[in-house]
């Protein structure tokens, strides 16, 4: 393998809260701020990736890809990934078999919609797979997920050769930023995983939220990744591509 590193951006929108954003047209405050992620975050991203020449994956839930079309337009037209986030962003563990499904197949039919390509990959809302959810991406033609922990580099799932990208809490900016305000400390985080990922010639997959790294302090802990993965002789992949080379 050679070191790879996927910049991966979970574009939530509104849909992204705990109870997958029913009640919500009472929540101003909450839905506002998903809404800057929206309106601020994933522009202010785009504008870092396309500084810095990377393509990243964005994973849109499919109702979030029906509200804000000219988003995921912004992020197609940026060479950038679209991939499938769940539809209303509920956790699959929270819906029967039927419900996830449902789910699955209505996020399709919006992301293709919006983005104009059926997405290649999956994550779970909640990184909380199921089999119900993952036979129906399966199903659904996408040859890859990106929710589970069970490795740091990609494996092939069990039962019908789909690819897992996995992810980590520590590799992700909502865990670190719900604790402080000081970016400092997940920079030394990443930037040690980065270094380590290097060493072992690997993939490393960062999980980002547009409302949460796209705060004008934070954004700095994405071009400080950036300029360090470069450094490091990274190819910066989108996780169709690192998919595609796991599976070449
Ligand atoms: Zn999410």
């Amino acid at each position: 393998m050679t070191f790879q590193v996927a910049i991966t951006v979970d574009v939530d929108g509104e849909s992204g809260l705990p109870d997958g954003g029913r009640h919500l047209e009472d929540r101003l405050t909450a839905r506002s701020e998903r809404l800057y992620g929206i309106a601020r975050g994933v522009p202010r991203i785009l504008g870092e990736l396309a500084r810095s020449e990377v393509a990243a994956t964005f994973y849109v839930p499919g109702v979030v890809a029906a509200l804000h079309g000219e988003t995921v337009l912004a992020i197609v037209g940026g060479a950038h990934e679209v991939g499938h986030h769940g539809h209303a962003h509920r956790r699959p563990d929270t819906l029967t078999p039927d419900e996830q499904r449902a789910d699955v197949r209505a996020g399709l039919e919006a992301i293709a919609a919006a983005s104009g390509s059926a997405p290649e990959g999956y994550r779970a809302p909640g990184w909380e797979l199921t089999p119900a959810t993952l036979a129906a991406v399966r199903e659904g033609g996408m040859t890859f997920d990106s929710s589970l922990m069970g490795d740091d580099r990609p494996y092939v799932l069990p039962g019908g050769g789909m690819i897992e990208l996995p992810v980590h809490w520590s590799l992700d900016d909502a865990p670190h930023f719900a604790t402080t305000a000081d970016p400092s400390g997940l920079s030394a985080v990443w930037q040690a995983e980065l270094r380590a990922a290097a060493a072992e010639s690997r993939l490393i997959t960062y999980t980002m939220h547009p409302e949460i790294i796209g705060r004008p302090s934070r954004i700095g802990v994405l071009s400080r990744l950036i300029e360090a993965a470069h450094e490091l002789g990274a190819v910066f992949v989108t996780h169709g591509e690192a998919a595609r080379r796991h599976r070449g």
